[in-house]
């Protein structure tokens, strides 16, 4: 660990800490070589050295064998006379010097041998001078077969020279010294072998620590870079899993001074600069939501009111002409209010607020209500609607059946806008039926003005209108397109289109939905014919927080349209007190009222006591899934927006009175 801190002290950079992770255990490896090659010279020198003894020795005996030779020939001939004794003398005689010079360069290195082979030499030549030599002189002037008084003096002579025995001691300091030089030279053998063997062990430990202190190190240095990558690398990584689940305060921390470092510190600054873009983002969509929201809000409030009033008038006694002017302004209104739920629904895609609902629906129904819808435009301009349903697709799918009919709404409104005459084609086809999904194709076909083939990718985009003179000429925002498409893609299908100028145009959509076994209770809402059956299939005693005066007169109205007769309380502060005095069955609330808003009195309402499954359904003009959000957090069990639909109330009651209440929607 203290290891680690001081390499971590040392601030390397990457490359640095690998280089030296490669260099130390290179360099120890480079110095065990080193020291295997010195010792492997050590023990070459030493082998040397041994083989140089052997031959010094070796020679010291051949010199030994010199002087046996000259002496046993010298005696030889002495005792016979015979000269062939001679011949080895004087062989051993003339090569003695040469040998004598041989040995002496062999052991030039070691005075204390030279100078035992000078005293050998020199007594040689003094056992040559003084003995050998005298010895065969005098023996050669005997002869052998007739002794003369001089062969006897000769004879005597040489008698008293090995009497003397000069010679012998000669021989024997010679033999004496040769001792000594061989002795010399084992002891210096034997110091040279156990110093060979010492070089040997020494290579031995070399070999085993060095190796061991280079797996040591080359393993401690590995396992310190690996951690300290590996650390760094899993703090990226951990950083980056934060970041991408949207924690921006996580920053990288690495305490070195390297390129992680650097990366660490260039990652914190790339994530710092994303949340204040994010945060920028956001908050710049929140402020536009919240426009967004207060605008359909103030819009919707008096749209409300008129189209409200628009009805209550339908219902009084007016001329033709009357009636004229207030389809006018209804189709206006229906107009202007289609215009604030495509800029509310574009947004609400954008920001990925859009809920898609998942209930059984009747396709055919579904298909049929759409086409009702458009009767009336289709039939003013002489076009005919022709629906083509297959047989083999199922009656009850799963999905929006709300916003399915939206697209379809937008397609064929289109179909019939910018067709002049002929027949809109509306055919379903199946297209794969499997484990309770049913995968199935939606044509739209009319034989119009046709789009360019150029225009045709400008279709799916926000804003788009192929030709503005198009919009001049039959009106629009240019956005029903990008949300069907957008819807379409949020259902999991497609939509795609191909057109032909002055021919006509087919758009095409593909969606997989869920196939449903039954309708549920709160699904049959769209089998109710007769709007005055409600009140007597429900009898409910239903309260109406409402602030607005003329909200209160539509609601009323809109509510004895189903046969109840409602209450209305004029502020939450006044809707609480209503429930504490009266039995109610249901309540429609608003949002934004003086006194005490819709939600808090709804708090306030599941706070009574026996009060606590009161169903409340939001009913305002704040239609933003945030504000839905809300209501439903307070305890609300259903959500009308404003206009109010006379539809959608029929739809929360049944929803709610005909089954269970569930809190959420
Ligand atoms: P808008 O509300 O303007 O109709 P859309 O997104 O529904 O917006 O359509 C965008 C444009 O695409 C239209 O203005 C029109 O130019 C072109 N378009 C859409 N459907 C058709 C069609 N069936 N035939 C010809 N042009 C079409």
């Amino acid at each position: 660990m203290k290891a680690y801190s001081i390499l971590n002290h040392l601030n390397l950079s990457i490359r640095q800490k690998i280089t030296f992770a490669f260099a130390i255990p290179l360099l120890l490896m480079t110095l065990v070589a080193a020291l295997l090659y010195v010792s492997s010279n050590r023990q070459n020198e030493t082998a040397k050295w041994v083989e140089h003894t052997h031959q010094v020795i070796s020679q010291a005996n051949q010199l030994l064998r010199l002087l046996i030779d000259m002496e046993t020939g010298q005696r030889g001939y002495v005792i016979t006379g015979n000269e062939v004794f001679l011949e080895p003398f004087y062989k051993a005689k003339k090569v003695w010097s040469s040998e004598i010079d041989s040995l002496s360069r062999l052991v030039s290195d070691n005075p204390e041998q030279v100078e035992r082979l000078v005293k050998i030499d020199l007594l040689q030549k003094e056992w040559l001078a003084k003995a050998a030599q005298k010895a065969i002189n005098a023996r050669a002037k005997v002869t052998t077969s007739d002794l003369t008084t001089s062969d006897l003096t000769s004879m005597n002579t040489v008698i008293s020279m090995i009497d003397a025995q000069t010679g012998k001691v000669i021989i024997d300091i010679i033999r004496q010294i040769k001792s000594q030089f061989i002795q010399a030279e084992e002891t210096l053998l034997s110091a040279r072998k156990v110093s060979a063997e010492q070089a040997i062990d020494s290579v031995k430990l070399i070999v085993v620590f060095g190796t061991v202190a280079i797996l040591l190190l080359a393993g401690f240095l590995s396992v310190y870079i690996y951690r300290y990558i590996a650390k760094s690398l899993e703090k990226l990584v951990t950083t980056t899993k934060q970041i991408a689940s949207g924690d921006f305060d996580h920053s990288v921390i690495i305490n070195s001074n390297d390129e992680f470092f650097t990366l660490g510190q260039n990652f914190n600054l790339m994530s710092q600069s994303l949340k204040e873009s994010i945060e920028a983002m956001e908050s710049a969509v929140k402020v536009k939501t919240e426009f967004l929201a207060n605008m359909s809000h103030e819009i919707r409030t008096p749209m409300n009111g008129i189209l409200g009033m628009l009805t209550l008038l339908e219902d009084t006694n007016l001329s033709k002409q009357q009636l004229e002017y207030i389809q006018s302004i209804r189709s206006c209104g229906d107009g202007l209010l289609v215009v604030i739920n495509d800029i509310l629904d574009i947004s609400k895609l954008e920001a990925g607020k859009l809920e898609l609902e998942q209930r059984a629906f009747e396709l055919r129904l579904m298909v049929n209500e759409t086409c009702y819808l458009l009767d009336g435009m289709a039939s003013q301009k002489g076009i005919t609607i022709s629906i083509l349903i297959d047989d083999k697709l199922p009656k009850l799918l799963v999905g929006d059946r709300l916003r399915i009919r939206q697209i379809l709404l937008n397609l064929l409104s289109n179909a019939i806008k910018f067709t002049n005459k002929g027949t809109v084609k509306l055919n379903l086809s199946l297209h794969s039926l499997s484990e309770g999904d049913c995968s199935f194709t939606i044509e739209v076909i009319d034989q119009g003005i046709g789009i360019a083939a150029d225009d045709l990718d400008k279709l799916f985009k926000p804003f788009s209108q192929v030709d503005t003179s198009t919009t001049r000429l039959y009106g629009g925002t240019g956005l029903g397109l990008i949300i069907c498409a957008q819807l379409i893609k949020q259902m999991g299908g497609k939509i795609s289109v191909t057109s032909e100028e002055g021919q006509g145009s087919t758009f095409s959509l593909t969606l997989n939905l869920a196939v449903a076994e039954k309708l549920l209770n709160n699904e049959q809402n769209t089998l109710i014919n007769n709007k005055l059956e409600l009140s007597s299939q429900f009898p409910l005693t239903i309260l109406v927080a409402e602030d607005n005066n003329i909200n209160q007169i539509i609601a009323k109205k809109l509510f004895s349209k189903l046969g109840y007769q409602v209450d209305i309380a004029v502020n939450g502060k006044l809707a609480v007190t209503a429930v504490k005095n009266k039995d109610y069955d249901m309540i429609f609330m608003d949002m934004q009222m003086p006194e005490m808003d819709g939600v808090t009195a709804t708090k306030e309402i599941l706070k009574l006591a026996g009060k606590e499954n009161m169903p409340i359904v939001a009913m305002t003009a704040n239609v933003l899934a945030d504000d839905k959000q809300r209501c439903f957090e307070a305890g609300m069990v259903g959500f009308v927006g404003k206009p109010i639909n006379i539809d959608n109330i029929i739809d929360e009651i049944i929803r709610l009175k005909g089954s269970k209440i569930t809190n959420g929607a």
